[in-house]
């Protein structure tokens, strides 16, 4: 039997505008959605309801879309990794810094729970999970009651330095093949699974570890499936420096000239690109030939940020024709501080307060994350659409007033406004609570993992740190 719930009488509504492409505001509307579709977004609904919910002290949004996590290993680094970079390679703490506090595959399933708690609770409902496999992924991703695009990394050598100065690659011994097949196999096991919820992106791990034959194999992949592709690149000064060295041609250079570019192509940060300020690079061609291609770019300003390392700058992709997407990264996965974060950064990047409005920021959140991913049903309230529906309280102090309620959200409130998350028609968080997954035992679970982990810094340091040394705390600690 369907069955249809109305949100009634909702004092605000983020509604899409199909005509013009875009969100827009409503009042005093109805949500309506049979099972896992939206079948009415407007006034005075007529039709037969099974259930309804008052809309009063409420507004109703789209479901965010995070189009960039690594929710198997980030938790793990939280408290650590926010102050932790290498200067000697150009801040990025990717090669040599919290790699040390790694967990064991085991204990990947905690940390995934705990990120997708961050994201169910800040209003998410599609999350790209960009993970090497681990055990136990696909039953966690289902248990989430998240929309999760199943994002296997592979590759065919990885980051290493012996000196902490040098950047080295570390081959695998098949070139990444075996790598590149377990990927294949998650991709087509989350895309039958029987939750209906998941399905796939392609992606290789970066433009410098991946081989061309290893990313074109990716791409002709996802083509063939009609999936949706991501690589990271523009991720970090060296990998910029270490393309240019090994090719003479950007990274975005070096994917037009392999017909590695499209409409399906998502570019994981796109930060070091040609016109970069701290590159000094002659050619100024990188967003261009991205905008021409039609390709995404996923955009994670909190990590970077803490480096103190921006994109320059949002508005100027957006306006040269690039579509923007957002994503977390790094913990947390919290997706309406993120948003304000790239608020923010677009602003003092471009210093210009008018670069980038908090609709562009919005859009980009929601719509230009499907957009990415394929997906015209997702990330927007419309007939059709996937009933992926966000709550939101008008009436708590964070976010009164709301003469905009998402300037309240996205500069005040964040997730303390978030009382309801809806994912196909279905509950996963009600009155700020995470249904699916506990989400206390998923934290205490992975703050035990790291106090197993500290110990085991030194042996895995090339200096023999300790953690302590490696890591210095806020504050010294004063013994006795
Ligand atoms: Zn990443």
């Amino acid at each position: 039997m369907p069955r249809t719930t109305c949100i009634r009488n909702a004092d605000w509504v983020v509604a899409w505008d199909a005509a013009a492409g875009r969100h827009v505001y409503r009042q005093g509307a109805d949500v309506v959605f049979t099972d896992d579709r939206i079948t009415h977004v407007g006034p005075g609904f007529k039709g037969a309801v099974d259930q309804e919910l008052s809309g009063k002290g409420r507004m109703v949004m789209p479901g965010l879309v995070n189009l960039h996590t690594h929710p198997s290993v980030m938790p793990f680094f939280k408290s650590v990794r926010e102050e932790l970079g290498n200067p000697k390679l150009y801040f990025t703490a990717l090669y040599d810094g919290w790699n040390l506090f790694r967990p064991e595959p085991e204990d990947c399933v905690w940390a995934a729970r705990q990120a997708y708690c961050e994201a169910l609770l800040s209003g998410c409902t599609t999350l790209v999970d960009m993970c090497f496999p681990y055990p136990g992924w696909l039953d966690v991703m289902a248990e989430s009651g998240l929309r999760i695009f199943i994002s296997a990394l592979y590759e065919s050598k990885h980051w290493h330095t012996a000196n902490g100065h040098e950047l080295t690659y570390r081959p695998e011994p098949d070139g990444g093949k075996s790598a590149y097949d377990a990927a294949v196999k998650l991709t087509a096991e989350a895309r039958a699974h029987k939750s209906g919820r998941l399905s796939a992106m392609i992606a290789p791990m970066a433009i410098d570890t991946c081989s061309v034959e290893l990313i074109r194999a990716g791409l002709e992949l996802a083509r063939r499936e009609k999936l949706p592709f991501q690589l990271h690149a523009g991720e970090a000064m060296a990998e910029f420096l270490e393309m240019t060295r090994r090719t003479g041609m950007t990274q975005v250079q070096l994917l037009a000239k392999e017909k590695l570019l499209g409409p399906d192509v998502t570019i994981g940060h796109g930060i070091f690109l040609d016109h970069h300020s701290w590159l000094h690079w002659y050619s100024r061609e990188d967003v261009k030939l991205l905008a021409e291609h039609g390709c995404s770019v996923a955009h994670c300003p909190t990590p970077f940020s803490r480096y103190g390392i921006k994109l320059e700058n949002f508005g100027a992709y957006l306006k040269a024709g690039i579509n923007m997407g957002i994503g977390t990264d790094t913990h947390p996965h919290n997706m309406l501080e993120e948003m304000r974060t790239a608020a923010i950064m677009g602003r003092v990047a471009a210093e210009n307060m008018h670069a980038v409005s908090t609709g562009d920021i919005f859009h980009a959140a929601t719509a230009g994350g499907a957009r990415a991913l394929m997906r015209d049903d997702i990330g927007r309230l419309a007939p059709g659409a996937k009933a992926d529906i966000v709550l939101v309280r008008l009436d708590i102090p964070d976010m009164m007033p709301a003469y905009d309620p998402l300037r309240s959200l996205i500069y005040i409130a964040a997730d303390r406004a978030v009382s309801d998350v809806y994912v196909d028609g279905r509950q996963v968080v009600a009155e700020g609570r995470v249904l699916t997954m506990d989400h206390r035992r998923a934290a205490t679970e992975v703050d035990a993992t790291q106090r197993r982990i500290l110990p085991k810094v030194p042996e895995r340091d090339r200096l023999g740190r300790s953690a302590e040394t490696v890591a210095p705390r806020t504050l010294p600690l004063h013994h006795g």
